[in-house]
């Protein structure tokens, strides 16, 4: 079977850049080893965050913030996003100092999204913050999606323009014959003009059979849901310089993450709950907001993830083989970047630039040999 483009995972960040390769009249075909959005990308926390990210992703972060606010309407369906302020608590002096520079760095670059707030203005929109924190930082334009919902709402906008999506299906090998890739599964032979690794916490493995080499590692952060709660906490929820991470959705439950990390087995799709470090972060939240001392955790879980040494993703064409592109290792804040990275994958392919700088994301950044 022949097509345009083969994308090898079905994430959102597979799914996505199939949308828009579709959309650019490219036909694409997705392989998924399993379903679409089963690991990271039907999991995770749900955060769609602006505040606090590293200046090197703040452009395309910020793109996909504005597309966020619509993307029900350009994708028909429901992607569960809502804006929600987005702050970060300061404990003492020390955080509201990094805040402070944070925000000058910002400003010398142009950006006015993250704003300091005093003790008061803190505690107006979290009445239920503990007394000793002393302020914050906000990012109003933040907020939150249901990830099984936005993932699977870029699959069917995918399928309605055209792409085709093989899930239960495995790539084993892939072959550059002149041009073009034949790319062997579990199942079948397919040749593509364009190969791109979409492969999530295993795309280390795929970049290999295209001759790339990464230091990627994996593994399991967690998060844990509680019952149904009284409302007290509109905006999501991070902090400076402790592991707080929660957000409490519209039904009263409460989502609490907090970047701990549980045990990643992903030859066999499989996590393990690291119980200590989630009581530490359950901990943690009761610190920062007493009236969690009454919550009742319902469910908890993993999902696997793709980290880079730097923690900043791999995003762009491969250097070792030609019609190779690469959107892969977005450590744990991938979810956000979903409506940006595809577009700027299509723009590569179709006209061979982008006006994003893709400089700090190049596969060949780091020191490995050349396969
Ligand atoms: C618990 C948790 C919480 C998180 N919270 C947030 C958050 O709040 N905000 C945020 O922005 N980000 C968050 N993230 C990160 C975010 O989920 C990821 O960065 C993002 O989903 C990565 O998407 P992806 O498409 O690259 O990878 P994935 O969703 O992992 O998709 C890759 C797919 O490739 C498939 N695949 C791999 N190899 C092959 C092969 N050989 N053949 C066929 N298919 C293959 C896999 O089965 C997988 O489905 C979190 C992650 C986790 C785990």
């Amino acid at each position: 079977m022949n097509f345009d483009a083969l994308i090898i995972g079905g994430g959102i960040h597979g799914s996505a850049t199939a949308y828009h390769l579709a959309n650019a009249g490219i036909k694409a075909l997705v392989l998924e080893k399993d379903y679409v959005g089963r690991h990271a990308s039907g999991v995770n926390a749900g955060g769609v965050r602006l505040l606090g990210r590293d200046l090197a992703e703040v452009p395309l972060s910020k793109e996909a913030m504005t597309r966020w606010q619509t993307l029900d309407q350009e994708l028909d369906t429901d992607t569960g996003f809502r804006r929600r302020s987005l702050i970060n608590i300061a404990i003492d002096d020390a955080d509201m100092g990094k805040i402070s520079s944070r925000i000058n760095q910002l400003a010398e670059l142009g950006y006015d999204h993250e704003v300091q707030i005093n003790q008061q203005e803190l505690r107006e929109r979290l009445p239920h913050v503990a007394p000793n924190c002393v302020g914050g930082v906000v990012s109003e334009q933040d907020g939150y999606a249901i990830p099984y919902k936005a993932t699977s709402a870029y699959r069917l906008a995918a399928e309605r323009a055209g792409v085709v999506f093989h899930e239960g299906e495995s790539v084993q090998s892939l072959r550059q014959i002149g041009d073009n890739w034949q790319v062997k599964t579990d199942k079948a032979t397919y040749d593509a003009g364009i190969l791109i690794n979409c492969s999530g916490a295993w795309a280390d493995k795929t970049a290999v059979l295209m001759g790339d080499n990464v230091p990627l590692s994996h593994s399991a952060p967690m998060l844990m849901i509680t019952t149904r709660m009284p409302h007290f906490a509109g905006p999501v929820v991070g902090a400076i310089s402790r592991q707080l991470s929660f957000k409490q959705f519209e039904n009263g439950t409460v989502l609490i993450g907090g970047g701990a990390k549980g045990f990643a087995d992903r030859d066999n799709n499989r996590t393990t709950l690291d119980y200590k470090k989630l009581a530490l972060a359950a901990e943690t939240t009761k610190t920062f907001f007493p009236i969690m001392k009454k919550a009742v955790i319902n469910r908890m879980w993993a999902g696997l993830e793709a980290y880079m040494p730097d923690n900043l993703p791999v995003i762009g064409a491969g250097v070792n083989a030609r019609n190779a592109y690469h959107a892969f290792g977005f450590s744990a804040h991938g979810f956000q970047l979903g409506p940006v990275v595809g577009d700027v994958i299509t723009q590569l392919i179709t006209t061979g630039k982008t006006s994003f700088d893709l400089n700090s994301f190049r596969i060949d950044r780091f020191e490995r040999k050349v396969l």
